[in-house]
């Protein structure tokens, strides 16, 4: 083939790289690369964008590239941090092209720390020179000493004030200095003792340790009954890792709710992990990012956004509590980190361990179809025995009037209580009451945003909206009708339940735990360590509750309303609910006193209450199944979301209208829509979904992708994609 001839090109060309921009463009930018300038894939560079300067990545070169162009802006600098490797390059183009997403934007998650890169963290401090001008006056004499004997010193440290300081290093006798950055990250140790195993245990880690030591990629489901012992024997696969030299990576549903795991890590290898999460300070973020790229973060723990972290040899993903629907991302790039989890690990040539009592529906079909091994742990460790679940029917004995808790479950607490051990009411509902009507006209208080009743908030006395934020005082009249006192509280919240239980257990030493009450991680800490000391008799919670907590002396779980999440049409709400009673459930007799569970249902005989009933999940699964699977409902099929929303109703339903039209036509695909989407309104923006269903063997990126590009869409509207929606 002939080469075209070197004399169509000018002598010296400046050598051009693509750089990605951690922006929601369509791809990188090329840029030229100065003489004497080094940089491969995966350098961090500065380079000009427009006025601005910019921290990039050098991307790969896609192979159709064009020829290098003499006008490009050169790269302004090459940053000494490590380049980002291979498998986190493609990892970021993969997980761009499966959620639709520019890579730019999901690049920007793998930086996540950009002002730390330009900035190295150097600390400058001062050592002596051995050599100067000065006189050397009593109060130099003592810098000079200190220094003799440890340095570099920062200048706060040292004994003199910075006007001596200043006058020294003037004279030459001390010069600047770089501090060594102090370790921040201990090495957890894989020989620390840990709790012997039992035998079942045992056997599960074993298979583990052997996953971990083939570096390979294997997906791997932790299964096991609530109290089983899974997390401690996970924890000995990390060991393992740790022992190969390669760096763990644990994904938790809530940090800020796993106080009680970092203690357990803590007494199984004498050290804290990393963390990684949204509220970390921006000085730890820097400290932790460089860490887990210079390999000095053995373990890191954290949540969905530490798939991105640039871990140099990833040699193991826990993916605890793999059924939450914490993992999904719902803003920015739409995605689920546990299957990105599975992603990662296959790019780092991992082994990637998803653990739960309770696996999603995804991750079940994917062990039935042999893509995923299972391993299961099907005892409560030491004995103890997995608790009895009632269902109190309240039709047949419903709570007194204005209350909601039935006479069986009042008697059920008194006497839990007078054993002297604790009990627990969950409701997954924040504040008072859902729901204010006012008695005379009818009229309801709704959110003048969304598509959503206003909540009261007694305590603040304040109505909120939990979808948009919006609060307003409660009005002291109907604003419909203008009815004084007429405003009343429908249902209960966990607010209304903490109340009536103050007057059914007024000697109880109650405590609630919601969102409202425990903002963060120390304050969630504090909350489990009274239960644990016993500072507590009575916990009121929603959801907060329901997580992996171990308390030995609870022993009995009330449910105030087990229907609560089967309303609506979303078809996993039955799903869902399984997942969260059974885990709610699971608090209950973790230790010698065995656990009683009551959950109170309009509906005993749905099968969602059967399910929990008889512990027979693998039933519910199957009848899940049965529905699902003909019509190629996920796991059984493909689905992704279009949801379009707009400030202008019209323009809005115009845009959804226009694609329901241009939607794709073919064999095994199905398109549902455009409709109102579940929340009609949102923050003030009208909402309208589409939903592409298709079978299982259809890759639907292609088919999103051309559909999207037949409909032109205002700025003023906006489409946002999601694959794999976790509700529909
Ligand atoms: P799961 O994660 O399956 O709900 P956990 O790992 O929280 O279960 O274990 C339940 C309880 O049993 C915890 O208090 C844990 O410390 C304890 N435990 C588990 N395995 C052992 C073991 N081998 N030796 C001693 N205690 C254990
Ligand atoms: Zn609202």
């Amino acid at each position: 083939m002939p080469q075209p001839s070197a004399s169509l090109f000018p002598e010296k060309l400046p050598a051009a790289v693509p750089v990605l921009l951690p922006l929601p463009l369509a791809g990188a930018y090329d840029y030229a690369v100065p003489e004497g300038l080094h940089v491969e894939p995966g350098s961090f560079v500065v380079v000009p964008l427009g006025p601005r300067r910019m921290l990039g990545v050098v991307w790969d070169r896609p192979p159709e590239a064009g020829l290098p162009n003499i006008k490009l802006r050169p790269i302004i600098e090459v940053l000494p941090a490590p380049p980002m490797r291979p498998a986190l390059r493609r990892f970021v183009d993969w997980v761009a092209a499966y959620t639709l997403s520019a890579p730019g934007a999901v690049m920007r998650m793998a930086m996540s720390a950009p002002s730390a890169l330009e900035k190295p963290a150097i600390r400058a401090g001062w050592r002596a020179t051995g050599a100067g001008t000065g006189r050397v006056t009593p109060d130099r004499a003592k810098v000079l000493e200190a220094l003799a004997e440890h340095s570099p010193q920062p200048g706060e440290a040292l004994p003199a004030s910075p006007a001596v300081i200043r006058g020294m290093a003037k004279a030459g006798m001390i010069e600047p200095a770089v501090l060594p950055q102090a370790p921040r990250f201990a090495r957890p140790d894989p020989e620390h003792p840990g709790p012997p195993l039992s035998e079942t245990q045992a056997g599960v880690a074993a298979a583990l340790r052997q996953r971990v030591a083939a570096h390979e990629f294997s997906v791997t489901l932790l299964r096991g009954v609530t109290g089983s012992g899974k997390t401690e024997t996970y924890l000995d696969a990390v060991a393992e890792c740790l022992r190969q030299g390669r760096q763990a990576l644990v994904l938790l549903p809530e940090i800020a709710l796993s106080s009680q795991w970092l203690s357990r890590f803590q007494s199984r290898f004498g050290c804290a992990p990393a963390l990684w999460h949204s509220e970390l300070s921006p000085g730890i973020r820097r400290d932790t990012w460089r860490a887990v790229a210079e390999g000095a973060a053995p373990v890191l723990v954290g949540a969905r956004s530490a798939l991105f972290l640039p871990f140099p040899d990833l040699g193991l993903i826990i993916v605890d509590e793999e059924h939450e629907t914490a993992f999904k991302q719902e803003d920015g790039v739409v995605y689920h980190a546990r299957d990105m989890a599975v992603v990662r690990a296959r790019f780092s040539q991992a082994p990637c361990v998803l653990v739960s009592a309770t696996p999603s529906l995804e991750t079940i079909a994917n062990v039935e179809a042999g893509r995923y091994t299972e391993l299961t742990l099907p005892t409560r460790h030491g004995g103890a025995s997995l608790p009895s679940i009632e269902v109190l029917d309240l039709r047949a004995t419903p709570p007194e009037r204005g209350r909601f808790l039935a006479p069986p479950l009042i008697e059920a607490i008194e006497q839990t209580l007078a054993r002297g051990e604790q009990a627990m009411l969950f409701l997954n509902r924040r504040g008072y009451a859902p729901l204010t009507l006012c008695r005379t006209c009818g009229h309801r208080m709704q959110c003048p945003n969304c598509t959503a009743w206003l909540v009261e908030h007694r305590a603040q006395r304040r109505l909120q909206c939990h979808h948009c934020g919006h609060a307003e005082p409660i009005p002291p009249r109907c604003p419909e009708c203008n009815a004084e006192h007429s405003l009343t509280a429908i249902g209960p919240g966990v607010e209304r339940v903490q109340e009536e239980a103050a007057l059914l257990f007024p000697d109880a030493r109650r405590l609630v735990m919601a969102s409202d009450n425990i903002p963060g991680p120390a304050a969630a800490a504090e909350a489990a360590r009274r239960i644990e000391d016993r500072e507590v008799d009575l916990v009121i919670g929603t959801q907060i509750v329901a997580k992996g907590w171990h308390f030995p002396h609870l022993t009995l779980v009330g449910v105030v309303d087990a229907d609560l999440g089967l309303a609506g049409g979303d078809l996993r709400a039955a799903e869902r609910t399984v997942q969260l009673l059974h885990q709610v459930a699971g608090r209950a007799g973790r230790a010698e006193a065995p656990g009683r569970v009551l959950l109170q249902s309009f509906s005993p005989e749905h099968p969602v209450m059967q399910a929990l009933l008889t512990h027979d999940i693998g039933r519910f699964v199957a009848e899940e199944k049965a529905q699902r699977a003909p019509d190629h409902w996920p796991p059984y099929g493909r689905l992704a979301a279009l949801v379009i929303s707009g400030e202008d109703a019209v323009e809005t339903a115009r845009v959804a209208r226009d694609l329901g039209l241009a939607a794709p036509v073919m064999a095994g695909v199905q398109v549902l829509g455009p409709a109102p989407a579940p929340l009609a309104m949102l923050r003030g923006r009208h909402r309208h979904r589409l939903l592409l269903k298709a079978e299982r063997g259809i890759a639907v990126q292609p088919l999103l992708r051309e559909w999207l590009d037949r409909v032109a869409v205002p700025n003023a509207v906006r489409v946002q994609v999601d694959v794999d929606p976790v509700s529909f």
